[in-house]
């Protein structure tokens, strides 16, 4: 048996797996007012799914967290929405809970997740599409992570240099033209109006005939086909599989980039590349971190 946990900014999810099966899956809040009260979080977390009675029948805890990991040695580096810095999960659980873990951030576990689905020799980009923009490569099963665990920051490549301002401190990135947060900014700040849009609203708009979020909209289409168009060149990719919330409610956007991508790719046949969907959807991430840990080496 594995414990998937899933820590994100405002929820933790947690995941039973027992002999390749998810057999619960529990969410609870995360406390993120201190060190202290995200491992409290945790913990509460865990005992959700699993009685003290039942912890010794579990091999392992993988672990899913939104920051940068070293997941060689199973620390959490820094996590920009948690109080957490320079922390060992690999110690932590060892010591609270006798258990081996694997940690690793979210866009990798999302990806770990979903690539368990095609075939290991095959070059696999993940594009995830939420708040912001997270990216992954699965290369012949094994994930690009580059010398200090930042490869495919996808969302802070530059779109237009001098461009939007991103939530990053630079300016023109693609996530300041397509992700979640950018677009709301973008769209209150045409209109003024104080009401949270997220993209599918703004998608709704769109097709509505709100001229704002018309502009908005179409732009983060422009800027998600460049960026898809981009890493296709860069990867000459068997697989391109697209996750997150986003991809999860958008009426359009897929098949907006595919159809950008008919006339604008060059190098590459677009009959040739697999265009997916995410399948584990919200259980991804805590289902990719106990992945981790049995395929060890990704
Ligand atoms: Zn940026």
């Amino acid at each position: 048996m594995f414990i998937g946990v899933d820590v994100g900014g405002t929820t933790i999810k947690t995941l039973l797996l027992a002999e390749n099966e998810i057999i619960a899956f529990e969410t609870e809040p995360n406390v993120t007012t201190s060190e202290k009260s995200v491992l409290e979080s945790i913990e509460k977390a865990i005992s959700k799914i699993i009685s003290k009675k039942d912890m010794g029948k579990v091999e392992a805890i993988g672990l899913s967290i939104a920051g940068q990991v070293d997941s060689q040695n199973g620390i959490l580096i820094n996590a920009p929405n948690m109080p957490l810095k320079s922390f060992n999960f690999n110690k932590y659980f060892k010591e609270k809970y006798g258990k081996e873990c694997f940690v690793d951030n979210d866009v990798n576990c999302a990806a770990i997740a979903e690539s368990s689905l095609y075939p290991v020799n095959t070059t696999q980009i993940f594009i995830f599409l939420g708040t912001g923009i997270g990216g992954a490569a699965m290369i012949n099963g094994k994930m690009l992570r580059g010398a200090n665990n930042l490869a495919m920051e996808i969302g802070h490549m530059t779109h237009i240099d001098g461009g939007h301002q991103c939530g990053c401190g630079k300016r023109g990135c693609y996530e300041a033209y397509a992700g979640g947060k950018s677009l709301n900014r973008l769209y209150q700040e045409a209109t003024g109006t104080t009401e949270y849009m997220n993209i599918i609203k703004i998608e709704d708009g769109a097709l509505n005939g709100d001229k704002h979020a018309s502009k908005i909209f179409n732009e983060a289409i422009h800027a998600l086909s460049a960026l898809t168009n981009d890493l296709i060149t860069i990867f000459n990719p068997d697989y391109i599989i697209f996750g997150g919330g986003v991809i999860e409610h958008s009426k359009t956007i897929l098949d907006s980039i595919k159809g950008y991508l008919k006339s604008n790719i060059r190098f590459a046949n677009l009959s040739d590349i697999k265009f997916k969907e995410s399948v584990f959807k919200d259980r991804s991430n805590a289902y990719g971190a106990i992945l981790g840990y049995i395929r060890k080496h990704i």
